[in-house]
């Protein structure tokens, strides 16, 4: 019997990206940093590419070596966020990575084909315009880009501000792609777009602003099997330091997820689950193994029936927001635990 089951569903990948790429008229360049957003990057990549993605954005130099083995003989552009760390040159140079140069010792230590990052207001990694401005003369810039702190509020004036910000400083490289927008910036309009989008959490299923949005479609479903279902009486509590009273008699199922399965801790109190037609709450502290939800009143409450803790009745959105955290981080810490089961349906 199956406890713990992840179900992850490329064709509804697919579908997002062509969503995102449709909406942005541009290049969308996947994002599939951190395994994918927790669904697997290699996987995700595969597919990505079978659906036209030529350009790959990661974080790390380990995660561009493990994708370009992955994707072999086929073609594709893979920018590595981290740009030339100290030491990592000549292995950006085997796996034939595109490092991304964030300051003005990066762009010294690397002498090949670059992204550059502008610094437009987030004040993470890049480049300030000044200093963008002394590598204007370098032949090797495959790609300009930057990044929106506030795209997931669409109202924010920051974004405004970053926009004027990144329009100056792309007219220095006149001859290269620029990038601004991930899921959030596509949706603020074709003036974000330039020449290459950057998707993430919305090809996996996030919405863009923070919400769930219809034109997103589920990729992750995360279910756990009920244990045992016990009687709590009144003035009873559950689980680790008591930090749950019951405060009337209830019926508890003790389901087979807990943190080490990518429930957060802060969950309690707050998380909720779905289970027969409607959202039931989380009673008592997050285990590793388990958790304990209120089934009161439900009649098919019984061991091994799954309760559904991400998926299409529980979007990843508002199942983070009840837990205390954000998509981003629900699914990065999805389980490796469970049983991973991946959906394709052509
Ligand atoms: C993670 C990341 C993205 C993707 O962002 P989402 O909000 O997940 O779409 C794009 N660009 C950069 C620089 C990133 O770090």
């Amino acid at each position: 019997m199956t406890v713990t089951r992840l179900t992850l569903d490329l064709d509804a990948l697919a579908r997002n990206y062509a969503v995102l790429r449709d909406t942005a008229g541009v290049e969308a360049a996947p994002a599939i940093k951190a395994d994918g957003y927790g669904v697997g990057a290699l996987e995700a990549a595969l597919r990505l590419w079978d659906e036209g993605a030529r350009s790959f954005h990661v974080a790390r130099l380990t995660e561009g070596e493990t994708l370009r083995a992955a994707l072999g003989e086929r073609t594709a552009t893979i920018y590595v966020l981290d740009g030339p760390t100290p030491g990592s040159q000549d292995r950006l140079r085997a796996a034939r990575l595109t490092p991304v140069i964030n300051s003005l010792e990066q762009a010294a230590a690397w002498d090949g084909a670059a992204a550059i990052h502008i610094d437009t207001g987030m004040n993470r990694l890049g480049l300030t315009a000044a200093e963008a401005a002394t590598l204007s003369d370098r032949p090797d810039v495959v790609l300009v880009m930057s990044h929106l702190a506030c795209a997931g509020k669409p109202a924010d004036p920051m974004n405004a501000l970053q926009l004027e910000r990144f329009r100056a400083v792309r007219a220095l490289f006149p001859q290269a792609p620029a990038s601004l927008a991930s899921s959030g910036g596509i949706f603020l309009g074709r003036d974000y777009a330039f020449d290459q989008v950057r998707p993430g959490i919305s090809l996996f299923g996030g919405g863009p602003h923070d919400r769930p949005d219809a034109r997103i479609s589920t990729v992750v479903t995360l279910e756990a099997a009920i244990l045992q279902v016990r009687e709590v009486p009144a003035g009873e509590t559950i689980g680790y330091a008591g930090a749950f009273t019951a405060e009337h008699d209830l019926t508890v199922g003790i389901l087979a997820a807990g943190y080490a399965d990518g429930v957060p801790w802060s969950a309690h109190p707050g998380g909720v689950v779905w289970f027969e037609g409607a959202l039931r709450r989380m009673v008592g502290r997050i285990s590793m193994d388990m958790i304990a939800v209120d089934l009161t009143g439900c009649e098919t409450a019984r061991p091994g029936e799954m309760v559904e803790l991400l998926g299409a009745n529980l979007p990843v959105d508002n199942a983070a927001r009840a837990a205390g955290t954000t998509a981003y981080e629900l699914l990065t810490r999805l389980s490796t635990r469970a049983e991973r089961r991946y959906v394709v349906g052509r």
